[in-house]
């Protein structure tokens, strides 16, 4: 069976579920803080979930000297994420270890 990556750079965490990875992503790495408006959000998915629902792709790109395959990788990712993880649950997780 194929493993999610955790994807955060240096990391080659590798979990059975796009939850754990998630979960992983949130606790273990340091807070990432947003180049467009200053917000600090967990790394990995949660830092991808920001800057496309609180921002749009030109200012994305423009912040992170990102071009649009960078775009679309992300994209693909927060896709596949979402369609395998329970979002809410894990949200409720999180909280419940004061993560989020
Ligand atoms: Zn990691
Ligand atoms: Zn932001």
């Amino acid at each position: 069976m194929s493993l999610w990556k955790c994807g955060v750079a240096g990391c080659d965490g590798r979990f059975e579920t796009a939850a754990d990875a998630v979960i992983h992503q949130t606790v273990e790495h340091e807070r990432h803080e947003c180049r467009i408006c200053g917000t600090v959000v967990p790394e990995g998915y949660f830092a991808i979930r920001h800057a496309f629902e609180e921002h749009s792709r030109a200012e994305f790109v423009r912040a992170y000297d990102a071009n649009s395959s960078h775009v679309r990788e992300r994209e693909r990712v927060k896709d596949e994420i979402e369609s395998e993880m329970d979002l809410r649950s894990v949200v409720e997780t999180l909280e419940s270890r004061g993560a989020l």
